[in-house]
C-alpha cells in the first residue's frame, strides 16, 4: 500500500512526496482510514512507528476539504505533554501545510503569553500546544474552542502521568459539542485513568493498535 492510496487531498500527496514518503506505517494504514471518516479513534502503537502523520493526515485533509463550523475558532487542536514533543508534532505540520493558506500556532507554557495571545488572534485553523498553558488562554478568553472539530491528544498516557486530567476535562468541555471528532494517541492504553479519559472524551471509538502496547 502507498500514500496514494489513500484517498487524501494532493496537496498532501504532493507534500510527502516531496518529503520522499511513499509507505504508510503499520498505525498510519490503520488509523488515516477512520481518521478520514470522521470517527473517533484510539490508537497505540510504539515510539517511531509514524503516529504523528498517522494523526496529521486526516486533520489538514478534513481542513482542507470541508467547510469549517467556525471561521473565527481553531478547527484542529493537538496537545501534546511536553514543549518538546509540541514542538517536533508542530515542525511536521509547517512541512504539511507550507504553500498551503494555512496558518497553525504554538502554545506552550513558559513562553511569552501575550505573543501567543497575538498569534490567536490571526485566527489559525490548528493549534499545537501544551495543556496547561492552553486552558491558561481559554480562562483568559484569548482562546475559544465552540468552532473546534477535531481534537487530538498525544501520548495521552503520558499527560495523564503528568498529571493534566483536569486540563484535558477542562479542554473537553470547552469544545463539547456533537460534531467533534476525537482521536488519542497513546504507547500503552490499559490504565484506569486512560479508560476514564476515553469515557469522558470519546463517542463510540475505532481502536487500533500495533505490536503489543508498552
Ligand atoms: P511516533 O510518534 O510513533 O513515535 P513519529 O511520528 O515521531 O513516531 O515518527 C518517527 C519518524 O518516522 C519521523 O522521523 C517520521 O518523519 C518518520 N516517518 C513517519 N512516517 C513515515 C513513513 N510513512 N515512511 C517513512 N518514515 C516515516
Ligand atoms: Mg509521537
Amino acid at each position: 500500500m502507498q500514500f496514494t492510496d489513500l484517498s487524501l487531498h494532493h496537496n498532501l500527496l504532493k507534500a510527502l512526496d516531496i518529503k520522499g514518503l511513499t509507505e504508510p506505517t503499520e498505525i498510519q494504514k490503520k488509523a488515516i482510514p477512520y481518521g478520514l471518516m470522521g470517527k473517533d479513534l484510539i490508537a497505540s502503537s510504539k515510539t517511531g512507528s509514524g503516529k504523528t502523520l498517522a494523526f496529521l493526515l486526516p486533520a489538514v485533509h478534513r481542513v482542507l476539504t470541508k467547510q469549517p463550523l467556525s471561521r473565527r475558532d481553531p478547527r484542529v487542536l493537538i496537545l501534546a505533554p511536553t514543549r518538546e514533543l509540541a514542538k517536533q508534532v508542530f515542525l511536521q505540520l509547517k512541512w504539511l501545510i507550507a504553500k498551503q493558506p494555512l496558518k497553525a500556532a504554538l502554545v506552550l507554557g513558559g513562553e511569552n503569553f501575550n505573543d501567543q495571545v497575538k498569534a490567536l488572534k490571526h485566527h489559525p485553523q490548528f493549534i499545537v500546544g501544551t495543556a496547561g498553558r492552553v486552558v491558561d488562554h481559554l480562562k483568559g478568553k484569548s482562546l475559544f474552542l465552540n468552532g473546534l472539530e477535531l481534537l487530538i491528544l498525544d501520548e495521552a498516557d503520558r499527560m495523564l502521568d503528568l498529571g493534566f486530567a483536569a486540563e484535558l476535562r477542562l479542554v473537553n468541555q470547552a469544545a463539547d459539542h456533537r460534531k467533534r471528532q476525537s482521536m488519542m494517541f497513546s504507547a500503552t492504553l490499559d490504565s484506569a485513568a486512560m479508560h476514564q479519559l476515553t469515557q469522558s472524551l470519546l463517542k463510540a471509538p475505532q481502536r487500533v493498535s500495533v505490536g503489543s502496547s508498552s
